[in-house]
């Protein structure tokens, strides 16, 4: 970086670098425009697409949860922020020239690798991980190209939380069901095209563990063209055991929507009631730990272990069986990418922090302070505590007497001697309004996955 960053500065704001666009990001920058008013924001973002997990993540067909984004473009609209697009994170700018540049960064760059799935034959073709699976449907570019091929009627998604839920029922639903959703063209064709017919749900404990919010449960009883299958042995009368009262809670709701799939469709065929007719299944297969993916070449079969629950863990009990199926995705939560110079927590794969700090001047929130847990809304939160931080670091009201660094200057010199193409945010407005505009009817976008087509809107 060519400005010197160790020349002090006269008085101006506080500048602050948020790295990441997504939805703990965008938090982070609200809370700090509040708490400290002079304060001056870049927000740098991989994509040209701001919003993370909100456009690439949320399940398509889940629109309401997006609308979010909206309180976050004011955000970026704000004079005091600005929106650098299509700037990564060490291919474009290193954490060390950010932290040279700036008097506070913040890293809000989420998890965005899958936990791997360590069984023999989880690397065979026709096993996708949630990250790229969710990114391919959703039009994410990174994934744009992955082409699963769905050439078969059964499919097994392993993990019994909401990510596993959003696959499964994306799969399921019809094209009528998916008419208002902004599911991606290239996949919206092939899972229509699809033969897909049953869908194995595959949790490693039970009912009561399994981290399904009811909401999402519940939506699995009401697909137009889709049973939910539950054996009832596996469903016991009750909750029981030591547990906080709000998990007490969900896992006694979900617990009660199980036993009415399993009331409504018998294991030998949703043949009567508001099921009757129905061509597709989703079934929920509880105390079953994955062993082997099998297949020569590409994946034939989930092999998994029956196990029972030994102090809240699933313990294999030595008797195995096979569900025949062509593809299969783990949903068994996320890991990331070491950062330069920084420590991975062992427990929770995220950086390791304290309560949000790394160092004075160096902030981490979201997925990549915590771990991949928590919804959209638990991020606010954290962007109120990671502004608390940065105003006991910086107790000038985000203005800076003097010492300070160059920011913004700093950053917009660089991307230009590198000759970067930043992609600013009024620039996205018009990709965001070139996609409305194609959107087919009663969609509310047709998203472009490719960052050449989007760059082309702006040309
Ligand atoms: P999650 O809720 O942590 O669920 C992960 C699942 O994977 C658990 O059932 C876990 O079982 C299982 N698992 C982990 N390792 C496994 C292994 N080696 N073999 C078999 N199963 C394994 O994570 P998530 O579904 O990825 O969701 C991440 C966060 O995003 C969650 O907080 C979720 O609620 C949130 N989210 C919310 C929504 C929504 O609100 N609609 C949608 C999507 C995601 P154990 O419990 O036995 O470890």
């Amino acid at each position: 970086m060519s400005a010197d960053p160790s020349k002090s500065q006269t008085a101006g704001p506080l500048a602050v670098a948020i790295v990441g666009a997504g939805p703990s990001g965008f938090y982070a920058a609200a809370a700090l425009l509040k708490a400290l008013p002079g304060v001056e924001i870049d927000i740098i973002e991989a994509l040209p697409t701001p919003y993370g997990l909100i456009r690439g993540g949320v399940a398509p067909d889940h629109q309401s949860t997006k609308g979010v984004s909206r309180a976050f473009a004011r955000t970026a609209r704000d004079p005091r922020v600005r929106f650098h697009g299509n700037v990564e994170l060490d291919r474009d700018v290193s954490l060390a020239e950010l932290r040279a540049a700036y008097d506070a960064v913040v890293l809000a760059i989420g998890m965005a690798r899958d936990r791997d799935l360590e069984i023999p034959g989880a690397g065979l073709a026709g096993v996708f991980g949630a990250a790229s699976f969710v990114g391919w449907y959703n039009g994410h570019p990174d994934f744009r190209d992955l082409d699963p091929n769905l050439d078969t009627s059964a499919a097994c998604v392993i993990g019994n939380g909401n990510v596993a839920i959003d696959v499964a029922r994306v799969l399921l639903k019809t094209a009528e069901e998916m008419a208002d959703s902004d599911l991606a063209d290239h996949a919206a064709g092939a899972i229509r095209a699809a033969p897909l017919r049953d869908v194995y749900l595959i949790g490693r404990r039970g009912p009561v563990q399994a981290k399904f919010t009811n909401k999402e449960l519940t939506e699995m009883g009401t697909l137009a063209d889709c049973a939910a299958v539950v054996d009832p042995a596996q469903l016991p009368d009750e909750v029981s055991g030591e547990m906080p009262a709000r998990d007490r809670r969900l896992a006694e709701k979900n617990l009660a929507t199980l036993k009415g799939f399993a009331a409504g469709a018998p294991d030998d065929g949703p043949d009567n009631g508001p099921d009757a007719g129905k061509t597709k299944r989703v079934h929920f297969v509880f105390y079953a730990k994955p062993d082997a993916v099998l297949g020569e070449g590409r994946c034939t079969a989930l092999r998994l272990e029956r196990t029972r629950i030994e102090d809240g863990r699933a313990v294999g009990t030595g008797e195995f069986f096979e569900v025949p199926c062509g593809l299969v995705v783990p949903a068994i939560g996320y890991s990331m990418a070491p950062v330069a110079g920084l420590t991975l927590d062992a427990a929770s794969g995220a950086i390791a922090n304290r309560d949000g700090r790394i160092d004075p001047g160096l902030y981490v929130v979201g997925w990549a302070g915590r771990g991949p847990s928590g919804v959209i809304g638990t991020n606010k939160a954290g962007g109120d505590r990671i502004a608390e931080l940065i105003q006991a670091d910086f107790p000038q009201d985000g203005v800076r007497s003097s010492g300070g660094k160059p920011g913004r200057a700093a950053l917009e010199q660089l991307l230009t001697e590198r000759g970067l193409r930043r992609v600013g945010f009024a620039d996205w407005e018009r990709i965001d309004t070139a996609e409305v505009a194609a959107a087919p009817s009663g969609a509310p976008r047709r998203k472009l996955s490719r960052i050449a087509d989007m760059l082309a809107i702006l040309d």
